[in-house]
C-alpha cells in the first residue's frame, strides 16, 4: 500500500492552496457578507485547469484523475466551503455526465466551456416536493416532433440563475416510472420559456450561488437529450456518484479547516495562567477532530483513487461523504466551542465554517440517505458499482 503523493499531485495541492489564500481569502469576508459570487474567478479556476479532471484531452481535459481533483477541492474548502462547489458545477457534475453519456457533438458545444470555467454548468434533480425521492418529481417534457416542451420548476439548483448550460432531469413518460425520466442539456438564458431567480435565504455557502427554475414550456432543441429519451434517472444516479465525492472532498476540506483554526486558537488563548490547549479538555476536543479528519481523508482520497482505477466505488464514495460531512459538522462545532465568545461572533470565521458544514450533510444525498445506500450495498441488496 502506497499513501504517499506523487511530485504532480504535491504541485497540484500546492497550486490550490496558494490560489485560496492569494485569490480567494483576502476578500473573502466581504463578499461573504455581499453574498456576492466571482464569475471572473471560476474562469480564473478553470485557466489553472481545477476542472479538468478525468475529462478526455480533446475536451479540455488536462490528464488529472479524480484524486487530483479531490485534493484540489480539499484545499480550497480548507478556506471556502462556497468556493468548493464550481468543482462540481463545472467538472464533476455537468462534464463528466456529458463525456460518459453524451454524442460527440454534444461534448465539442458544452464540455470546453465548462472545463475552462467560461460557461457556468449546473445539474437540477429536485423540486419543492422532490428531494431525495429523486423519481418523484412532477416536472415533464412533451414530444413537440422536432423539439421538447418542458413545463414544471426547480429549486435549490446551484449556480442556477447564473448558469449559461446545465443538466436537466425530468420526466417524459410518466407511465415507465423511474425509465420514463430523461436528461437534458439544457441553455436557460437562449431556451424561451425558461426563468430562474436566486435563493437569498440561505444559512451558509454564501459566495455559491443557488436558485429556481420556473419552466413554461421552455422549448429544447431534440438534440440536447443526453443519451436516450427514459436513461435520465440511470445517468443522474452515475453523476450523484461523481459529484457526491466532490462533496466528500469540500467536507474534508472544512473538516481539516475547522481543526486548524481550532488548534491555532487553542495554542493563542490563554486561561487559568496558560494556552486553552494545555487543558486536558481541549485536548480531547482537538484529538477527536484530528483522528476523525485522518479518517475521512483516507476514506475520501480512497473513493477517488478506486474512481481512477475504473472499480467499483458506490460504496466508498457513500462512505466517503457521510464520514466527512459528519466529520466536518463536527469539526466546526467544536471549533465554534473552543473560540468561547468568539465563536459567536460573525468577526470570526469559526461560525461561518458551521454554517457552511450543515449543508454538506445534505447536499448529493442527505446523511441519512448515505447510510441507506451503505446499508443496502453492505446487506447485500444491491450491488457495489462505478
Ligand atoms: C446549498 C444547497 C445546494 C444544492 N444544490 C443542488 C443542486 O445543484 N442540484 C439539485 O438538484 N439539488 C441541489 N440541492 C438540493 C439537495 O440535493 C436536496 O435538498 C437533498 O437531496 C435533500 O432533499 P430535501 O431537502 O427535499 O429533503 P427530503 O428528501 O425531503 O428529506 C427530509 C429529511 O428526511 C430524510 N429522509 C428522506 N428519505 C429518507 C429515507 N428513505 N430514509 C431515512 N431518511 C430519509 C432526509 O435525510 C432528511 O433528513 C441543494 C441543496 C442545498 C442546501
Amino acid at each position: 500500500m502506497h499513501f504517499g503523493l506523487t511530485e504532480e499531485q504535491l504541485l497540484i495541492q500546492d497550486t490550490a492552496r496558494r490560489f485560496a489564500a492569494e485569490d480567494i481569502a483576502p476578500t473573502l469576508e466581504q463578499e461573504e457578507r455581499a453574498h456576492e459570487f466571482r464569475a471572473d474567478r471560476v474562469a480564473r479556476m478553470g485557466g489553472l485547469g481545477f476542472f479538468s479532471c478525468a475529462v478526455p484531452e480533446e475536451y479540455g481535459g488536462s490528464g488529472m484523475g479524480f484524486l487530483e481533483s479531490v485534493l484540489m477541492a480539499e484545499q480550497i474548502a480548507k478556506v471556502s466551503a462556497s468556493w468548493r462547489l464550481p468543482f462540481n458545477m463545472q467538472n464533476l457534475g455537468p462534464s463528466l455526465t456529458v463525456c460518459r453519456f453524451g454524442m460527440p457533438a454534444q461534448k465539442q458545444k458544452y464540455v470546453p466551456g465548462w472545463v475552462a470555467g467560461t460557461q457556468l454548468g449546473f445539474f437540477a434533480m429536485t423540486e419543492p416536493n422532490t428531494g431525495s425521492d429523486v423519481a418523484s418529481m412532477r416536472s415533464y417534457a412533451l414530444d413537440q416532433g422536432d423539439h421538447w416542451e418542458v413545463h414544471g420548476g426547480k429549486i435549490w439548483i446551484s449556480q442556477a440563475h447564473v448558469g449559461d448550460a446545465g443538466l436537466l432531469y425530468a420526466y417524459t413518460d410518466r407511465a415507465a416510472g423511474n425509465k420514463g425520466i430523461t436528461a437534458f442539456i439544457i441553455e436557460p438564458k437562449n431556451m424561451p420559456g425558461c426563468s430562474a431567480r436566486p435563493i437569498e435565504t440561505k444559512l451558509g455557502l454564501r459566495c455559491a450561488p443557488t436558485g429556481e427554475f420556473t419552466f413554461d414550456g421552455m422549448r429544447v432543441p431534440k438534440e440536447n437529450v443526453l443519451g436516450k429519451p427514459g436513461d435520465g434517472f440511470r445517468i443522474c444516479m452515475w453523476q450523484l456518484n461523481q459529484t457526491r465525492l466532490g462533496c466528500a472532498a469540500g467536507a474534508l476540506g472544512v473538516a481539516g479547516g475547522a481543526l486548524d483554526l481550532a488548534i491555532r486558537y487553542a495554542n493563542e488563548r490563554t486561561q487559568f495562567g496558560k494556552p486553552i490547549g494545555q487543558h486536558q479538555m481541549i485536548q480531547a476536543q482537538i484529538a477527536e477532530l484530528a483522528v476523525e479528519h485522518q479518517a475521512a481523508q483516507m476514506l475520501v482520497y480512497r473513493a477517488a483513487w478506486l474512481k481512477d482505477q475504473h472499480q467499483p466505488n458506490q460504496y466508498e464514495t457513500s462512505v466517503a461523504k457521510y464520514a466527512a460531512a459528519e466529520a466536518a459538522v463536527h469539526a466546526a462545532n467544536e471549533c465554534m466551542k473552543i473560540y468561547g465568545s468568539y465563536g459567536f461572533s460573525t468577526e470570526y470565521p469559526a461560525e461561518r465554517f458551521y454554517r457552511d458544514a450543515k449543508s454538506l450533510q445534505v447536499v448529493e444525498g442527505t446523511s441519512n440517505i448515505q447510510k441507506v445506500i451503505i446499508a443496502g450495498m453492505a446487506l447485500g441488496h444491491t450491488p457495489n458499482r462505478e
